[in-house]
């Protein structure tokens, strides 16, 4: 017997959005018609979504959630809960320093694997996953990377830049040993020697308010190493996953990379998508703190160029890079002089991803509803090997969500669930909301209210990467 049946809604896939029901038993979507009113009289529950947006569930494949911590024992939880009222379904952590990952989780990808599934088990309102940091501290960062593939973290990511980087050698072998097993590298692509040049420049002239974090990375530190980490993927012949790509001269490496067939997806962020360097100005350090993420803000121009990207398939895919950090704890050295260096970099956002990218991207008719699909939802899931995920197709997981585009309203970080204490959109107009959320045909929210339970999420073993 089928399980619920949500009638009336208009069901939206990479192919197109039509009128339908959407039939729903054990977990699994059932069956998508016209008219499954026959189900619907046998069912254990109907919900009418007229005039309602049915989608699949937003899958986030960049975020820094934190693990519960004695101080913090809902950190994790709450923020999986924050995702959920988003109408993210499922979301993938990494485990890098300052998420609450032990000393020998550095140095070992399976102890920091161990660790973190056992510091989240029955912890998680929606299912999630994890991507492994690969530490330049690690006692041998590539040699158990095959084993992590194989436990079902089929992505991991290298960072160029900051103290626990892996240095450029490493880098292409871990490309290669990712690529031949399966498995797939994510790369944050900044030039370490450009970038310790110009920290060490402002530093020492006294430049050291948090605006100068945005000068010291111009768009060029990035797209040479973009350039560098897509010549590694060509030679290697691996798949790759450029994270939170922000300038349109990173674009253009991208671009030429597809180009002559580099096996190279790479992704955005909501804050390159509706924020601008402007926000740098802010007189308030702290206020200016909030925005200090890396890559930092650009130009008007290259946010432009990014739902350009978006729209004819140089960028594959948007994540939030959410990290919870607190303008009252990891961002307040800023109001005491501290230097730009020294401050958390970071900004929330696990709970507002699906809520941009519809009104600043759907509404304003930069992306098809289609396109935004295929770029919160079906992309993500397919890359990254959630094979269940990102799509409302007969057979896989209900997850799904009930999407009211006729409301507006202010973003307020007084409104939102995430552990943060601010957001970095504050006060911006937003068309449409979510109303309800089901995650493997169970309610996580319905009608704008929670009503999961902790520890329904479970940990999703990720199938290879192929692409
Ligand atoms: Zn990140």
């Amino acid at each position: 017997m089928t399980d619920l049946v949500i009638r009336g809604g208009t069901v939206v896939t990479v192919e197109g959005a039509r009128l339908a029901d959407v039939a729903i038993r054990g977990g699994v979507i059932e069956a998508i018609e016209p008219d499954l009113s026959g189900p619907a009289a046998g069912a254990d529950r109907v919900v009418d979504a007229s005039g309602m947006l049915v989608l699949p569930g937003v899958v986030d494949v960049h975020t820094h959630t934190r693990v519960a911590s004695g101080a913090l024992p809902d950190r994790f939880f709450q923020d999986s809960v924050a995702a959920a009222f988003g109408g993210t379904t499922s979301f993938l952590s990494f485990n890098n320093p300052g998420t609450g990952s032990s000393p020998a989780a550095e140095r070992s990808l399976l102890t920091g694997l161990r660790e973190w599934r056992s510091a989240t088990e029955g912890d998680s309102a929606i299912d999630y996953g994890l991507s492994l940091a690969i530490s330049g501290h690690a006692d041998d960062p590539l040699t158990e990377l095959p084993a992590t593939i194989e436990a079902g973290v089929a992505t991991s990511k290298a960072f160029m830049v900051f103290d626990f980087r892996l240095a450029d050698r490493d880098l292409f072998k871990a490309m290669r040993v990712m690529g031949d097993r399966g498995g797939m590298l994510q790369v944050h692509c900044e030039d370490p020697v450009l970038l310790d040049a110009a920290v060490a420049t402002a530093l020492q002239r006294g430049n050291v308010l948090p605006r100068y974090h945005a000068s010291t990375r111009p768009s060029y530190v990035e797209a040479v190493a973009t350039a560098r980490a897509l010549a590694f993927a060509r030679a290697t012949d691996s798949p790759v996953h450029v994270v939170h790509l922000s300038s349109a001269a990173a674009l253009d490496e991208v671009r030429r990379a597809k180009a002559v067939g580099v096996r190279v997806t790479a992704e955005t962020c909501p804050h390159y998508l509706v924020l601008t360097e402007e926000a740098y100005d802010d007189p308030d350090p702290v206020r200016c703190a909030c925005f200090v993420i890396s890559p930092p803000l650009r130009t008007e121009a290259d946010r432009d160029a990014l739902w350009a990207g978006l729209a004819d398939g140089t960028l594959d895919l948007v994540a939030t890079d959410h990290v919870p950090d607190r303008v009252d704890t990891e961002k307040a050295g800023a109001a005491t002089g501290l230097s730009f260096d020294q401050i958390s970099n970071g900004a929330p956002g696990i709970e507002t991803l699906l809520a941009l990218i519809y009104s600043e991207g759907v509404a304003r008719d930069r992306i098809s509803l289609e396109r935004m699909v295929d770029l919160l939802c079906t992309t993500p899931a397919r890359r990254f090997g959630l094979a269940r995920k990102g799509a409302l197709e007969i057979g896989l997981d209900a997850d799904l969500v009930i999407f009211d585009p006729r409301t507006h309203r202010r973003l307020r970080a007084g409104d939102l669930h995430h552990t943060s204490d601010y957001t970095p959109y504050e006060g911006l107009s937003l068309a449409g909301s979510v109303r309800d959320v089901l995650v493997r045909g169970r309610a996580v929210i319905t009608d704008s209210q929670y009503v999961g339970r902790r520890g329904a999420g479970k940990f999703v073993e990720r199938e290879h990467v192929t692409g």
